[in-house]
């Protein structure tokens, strides 16, 4: 019942979008299927909403879906819909045009862009809805047919994509829109040409772009049935997508197996969460957000080439990344989850979301609610929490060292051993303190955060360094924990010191007896110090010793020796750094020495040698020569 067909040029500037489109745009080619079909899924919306108020919309059809149908011989493929629909009016002005506000600017900055490097077209780009002539990626003609809903007839849109479009009035059925892609031809040696005529690639790209579209997206499927001799092909209707846009709910209608059903489903981890953040955010730009901290550690987490944070990006329910990086800062590269914006460009590019200030404000109130829910976990839930941090505190931790503005925050949130625990215990707080705790159990004449660095708890536990502090609290690092709090000058106005750097400061009587045994002691101090040689840096009296003869102290700014072994074991040019060896004053083993000193030379030599070495062995270092160490040993006792 065609009346007329006219044929009209599009407009200059969809002319040239038409072009970019095709040729540079997009270099994945599939996600001009997500484009398609998130206009379907937008219509599908409209025309439920419009339905809110004038119910006659549906004609009693009120079950929405999309449907892929695919013709082999003619190679084509068909995206078909039945939501509002347009009528030739509307067909006009929103494929013939770069539609609604963007155009004029679109065009200026076009213009103004033409010059300039191709880098710049992306982004420039990705400011645009430019989503339906994504088509033109993969077909050399399409025929969009449609039907707006509650009005009569029906229009037909056909286009090869070279300037031109033609319109004409059909009769169409039912409402809403088909299109009809004639897929290209394989184009030569294109290595990753994808024959979107196969259920595998369409169902491939639905997943991965499309699976929370909220509306089934249907296919007709042939599939075997039926017991061996009995076997035949028969046809099926299949759902190619998840459809669970979980996010977009209320909070109060989501039961807790959802959430971990959801969890699983995009973690792909089979352990429960720990903990989930579920908020939405509405203003200047709006977003739903369900992010969830994990409950164990996975493969990846110190794998180099995976640093960076993995949430998933998605506009208006259509995928967009499933590793936007720019969400959330990598010590928090642990986090499984969503975001949603209503407002971001659907065909957003790399180069826009790395600059994008929206996505810098996401971020910003994302840590803000993931650290938030740490506190409150830490608070209600220790034990829980505890376990938590076993399981990522080593990367949260990056967090204090990090000069991304949350140091203090982060810091709140560590947990240490300390030497007031028995350790690994079965109390709540599983023998954890934080530095919040640790202050408030401070005696009013201690100034200082006092910690100790080693490879693990239990040598520390040991070290002679202990002595210095008199039973005061002293908590224990391991790993990267000195490192990482190196960065935070004080916590609640306490600054933190490491027990083995540096000198002690000393009342002035205390101060002068040191100064005077070691006066006395001073022929001894030197003869030492020539008998280690090169071994230490030098040799002096302690102030830090009660029990123990002897320990190892390093410079204010040294790494610990732990951690420097470590790097030095990565390949990394680090400098031995010398350390002092400080002699107890009050230990039997100094008049011990003194004797050895003018009776027995070489025996002097060993035992200077064994003492150094047993300092080595309380901190948890390793003996540069162990055979030999076991050898002097063995003479010493054997005598
Ligand atoms: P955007 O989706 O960002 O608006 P598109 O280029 O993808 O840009 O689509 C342009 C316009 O064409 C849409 O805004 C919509 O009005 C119309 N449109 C496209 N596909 C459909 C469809 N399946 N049903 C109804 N309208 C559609
Ligand atoms: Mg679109």
């Amino acid at each position: 019942m065609s009346a007329t067909q006219e044929t009209h040029q599009f407009q200059a500037e969809a002319k040239e979008l038409l072009n970019l489109v095709i040729h540079s745009l997009y270099s994945d080619k599939e996600i001009f299927l997500r484009e398609l079909i998130s206009n379907a899924s937008d219509a599908c919306d409209k025309l439920r909403v419009a339905a809110l108020t004038d119910d006659a919309l549906l004609a009693g059809d009120d079950t929405f879906k999309i449907t892929l149908d695919v013709d082999h011989k003619a190679r084509t493929l068909t995206i078909t819909d039945n939501g509002i629909g347009m009528n030739a009016e509307e067909i006009v002005s929103n494929l013939g045009t770069i539609a609604r506000s963007g155009t004029k600017a679109f065009a200026a900055e076009l213009a103004e862009a033409k010059g300039s490097s191709p880098e710049d077209l992306p982004r420039l780009i990705g400011q645009f809805g430019v989503g339906f002539y994504s088509a033109f990626m993969v077909a050399d003609k399409v025929t969009v047919e449609s039907r707006h809903a509650g009005q009569e007839g029906g229009v037909r849109w056909h286009s090869e994509g070279l300037g031109e479009y033609s319109v004409e009035d059909i009769d169409r059925p039912e409402r809403g829109t088909q299109i009809t892609l004639h897929l290209k031809p394989k184009d030569g040696e294109d290595e990753r040409y994808q024959d979107f005529t196969q259920e595998t690639v369409l169902k491939g790209a639905i997943t991965k772009w499309s699976d929370f579209v909220e509306y089934p997206i249907e296919m007709e499927v042939e599939r075997y049935e039926g017991e061996a001799d009995d076997r035949k092909m028969v046809s099926k209707t299949e759902q190619l997508n998840s459809m669970k846009p979980m996010w977009t709910r209320d909070k109060a209608g989501i039961s807790d197996e959802e959430y971990a059903e959801f969890y699983r489903h995009i973690s792909k981890d089979w352990n429960e969460a720990f903990a989930h953040v579920h908020f939405r955010a509405e203003g200047v730009h709006s977003y739903t957000a369900l992010c969830y901290l994990p409950s164990k550690k996975g493969m990846e987490l110190f794998d180099p080439s995976h640093l960076e944070s993995k949430v998933q990006l998605f506009v208006q329910r259509v995928h967009i990344t499933s590793e936007c990086s720019e969400l959330l800062p990598s010590w928090l590269r642990f986090v499984h989850g969503v975001v949603d914006s209503d407002d971001l460009p659907l065909n957003i590019s790399r180069e826009t979301l790395q600059h994008s200030r929206q996505l810098q404000q996401i971020q910003k109130r994302l840590v803000k609610k993931l650290l938030e829910t740490m506190g409150k976990m830490l608070k209600k839930e220790r034990k829980a929490y505890t376990q938590f941090w076993g399981e990522f505190g080593q990367v949260l931790k990056e967090g204090v060292w990090h000069e991304d503005g949350y140091r203090g925050d982060v810091a709140k949130l560590c947990l240490f051993p300390t030497s007031n625990s028995l350790g690994n215990d079965d109390s709540e707080d599983m023998g954890f303190t934080t530095l919040g705790e640790y202050v408030s159990r401070m005696p009013a004449e201690q100034e200082s955060i006092w910690f100790l660095s080693g490879v693990d708890e239990k040598t520390l536990r040991s070290s002679p360094h202990l002595e210095r502090v008199n039973g005061q609290e002293v908590l224990f690092f391991t790993e990267i924990d000195e490192v990482a709090m190196s960065k935070l000058e004080d916590f609640e106005g306490k600054k933190l010191v490491a027990l083995d750097k540096g000198e002690v400061e000393l009342d002035d009587a205390t101060r002068e007896s040191l100064e005077s045994r070691a006066k006395e002691l001073k022929k001894l101090l030197k003869a030492v110090k020539k008998s280690l040689g090169d071994a230490v840096e030098d040799v002096r009296l302690s102030a830090r010793l009660n029990e123990s003869p002897a320990c190892l102290v390093a410079g204010e700014n040294a790494l610990p020796p732990q951690l420097a072994a470590m790097l030095r074991a990565q390949g990394q040019n680090m400098p031995e750094e010398k350390r002092v060896l400080e002699l107890n004053p009050d230990h039997a083993l100094i008049s011990r020495l003194e004797e050895l000193r003018s009776n027995d030379k070489e025996r002097f030599n060993d035992t200077c040698e064994l003492l150094h070495g047993q300092a080595l062995l309380a901190e948890g270092s390793n003996l540069p020569d162990p055979a030999r160490f076991a050898k002097l040993l063995t003479g010493q006792l054997a005598v």
